[in-house]
């Protein structure tokens, strides 16, 4: 017995069971009127200079000074993704359930490897319903991931490991010929990553250009495979879209699997938010052929909704994927029996080992709020984008700049006269002050070299009445910042 032992646990249990019990009133509060307060608030200059520059804290102080600090200084300052008009890059809102999830996440703060506990098992059950939501086969492989960006990663470097025609796994790359990956010039800057990372070089991209409907065009993809080939080229790997990030479009993946098998290349779709279209029936027909891909990356905290960060990979062939990731470990060794026996081996199926139970967040929100409610949100949100489709399209000052397919919608305002020079300044500067306003946060883009203000309509606390708001004040500032030059 040594009376100096010590341990992270609090003093005091029962003060720290108030505090929480406290918190999670305010939580589900502040959920709760969210729509009652600003989008967003840029941190003031000495927020962020006392957050920066605070000293390692050497000593601790109670919890509850500690949320207090986070109530003060970080929460009204935070990205504002759970508000209903956010609408910028593509952001999940979170659920008040997902919150409880998480707090059970963290209860048992398992780390899930893949050794012979529920854990594992609640993986693989999410897992096999991802797949039949989208159409796997039962055999398929996959794994729950941090991001769309991992999961496209993952995807493609099983791609690279089963079609590069060697063993580059073992032998890596060098001394071989180029190998080219293919996708459409409205694919997400995260495939350019994947294929640096992966050393076939971001120039190996082909980035082929795209229809007036902004998807690929399928006649320049097989003519670039062939160009490619006649110069040595090893063609590898075709990505298909499933939801531009740009303007929400799908590539004709249908198409994209014909040529891939006709060239023996490895199909992958980045399907970062346009999965859940396979959701509802309403919606499914849009993404066609998404279960015809060789590996499917997509997000969960996108539309969804589940709480930041969880994505999910799917691979067909359970079997290339394990290759990819699994050289020999005796400190892995899989046993007949104690914890180390099991069938499942996460760690094993991609680059890390250590993982957290996103599995259980997922698993709970799936239970707790249903595929038909989550169906639901995906219709509304469709219906959503084009409810401002029509307002844009009503209006002789706005201008839609793509067709609205899905849940993106990219629009500019544009008064009769003024020069098309002076519309990207114009827009950046509606941009902003919708922003600084706190009304809404729409982001931008660039369509056809157009400065576009882009909506992605993903959040289930979303309304109608948020567009008409919403639109008002575009309309609003945009005579004000053009009264001056136009009258
Ligand atoms: C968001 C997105 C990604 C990247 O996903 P992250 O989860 O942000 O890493 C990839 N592709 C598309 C189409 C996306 O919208």
């Amino acid at each position: 017995m040594h009376n100096d032992e010590i341990d992270l646990d609090p003093d005091d249990w029962q003060e720290l069971t108030d505090l929480g019990q406290q918190m999670v009133a305010e939580t589900f509060e502040k959920l709760r009127t969210v729509r009652d307060r600003a989008v967003w608030a840029p941190p003031p200059a000495d927020v962020v200079r006392e957050i920066e520059s605070a000293a390692l804290p050497l000593d601790g102080e109670p919890a509850e000074a500690v949320y207090a600090d986070f109530c003060r200084i970080v929460e009204p300052y935070v990205m504002g993704n759970t508000h209903p008009r956010f609408w910028g890059w593509v952001m999940g809102g979170g659920t008040a359930a997902g919150v409880l999830a998480e707090m059970l996440m963290a209860r048992v703060n398992s780390n899930t490897i893949g050794a012979e506990d529920a854990g594992s098992h609640i993986e693989a059950s999410v897992l096999n319903w991802l797949k039949q939501l989208l159409g796997f086969p039962a055999s398929g492989s996959g794994l729950l991931v941090s991001s769309g960006s991992m999961a496209n990663l993952i995807g493609m470097t099983v791609g690279r490991d089963s079609r590069a025609g060697f063993d580059v796994i073992e032998e890596g790359l060098s001394g071989q010929p180029p190998m080219t990956v293919y996708c459409s010039n409205e694919t997400h800057n995260s495939v350019d990553k994947a294929a640096g990372m992966l050393g076939l070089g971001r120039r190996q991209l082909r980035r082929i250009p795209v229809d007036a409907d902004f998807r690929i065009d399928v006649a320049r993809l097989r003519e670039a495979i062939a160009a490619d080939r006649a110069r040595g080229m090893r063609p590898l790997c075709i990505v298909g879209n499933c939801g531009t990030v740009n303007t929400g479009q799908v590539d004709d993946l249908v198409a994209l699997h014909r040529v891939a098998v006709d060239e023996g290349l490895w199909f992958h779709v980045d399907a970062a938010f346009g999965a859940m279209l396979q959701l509802s029936p309403q919606t499914r027909p849009l993404a066609r052929g998404i279960e015809l891909a060789d590996s499917v990356a997509f997000d969960l905290h996108k539309w969804m909704n589940v709480q930041f960060d969880v994505a999910c990979v799917l691979v067909r062939d359970a079997a290339l994927h394990r290759r990819s990731f699994s050289p020999p470990a005796s400190y892995l060794a899989r046993f007949e029996r104690g914890i180390a026996a099991g069938s499942h081996s996460y760690g094993s199926l991609g680059p890390d080992l250590s993982r957290g139970f996103r599995a259980l967040k997922v698993w709970f929100m799936m239970k707790t709020h249903g595929v038909a409610r989550f169906a639901a949100v995906v219709e509304q949100n469709v219906a959503h984008a084009r409810h401002a489709a029509r307002l844009i399209e009503s209006d002789p000052n706005l201008e839609l700049l793509a067709p609205v397919v899905t849940n993106i919608v990219c629009f500019r305002y544009r008064p009769q006269g003024c020069p098309e020079s002076e519309l990207d300044d114009l827009n950046r500067e509606i941009l902003f002050r919708v922003q600084e306003e706190g009304l809404a946060i729409p982001s931008s883009t660039r369509l056809d070299g157009k400065f576009a203000i882009r909506m992605a309509i993903v959040n289930h606390r979303t309304r109608f009445e948020d567009f008409d708001l919403f639109f008002k004040r575009v309309l609003e500032i945009g005579a004000e910042l053009t009264r001056c030059a136009a009258v």
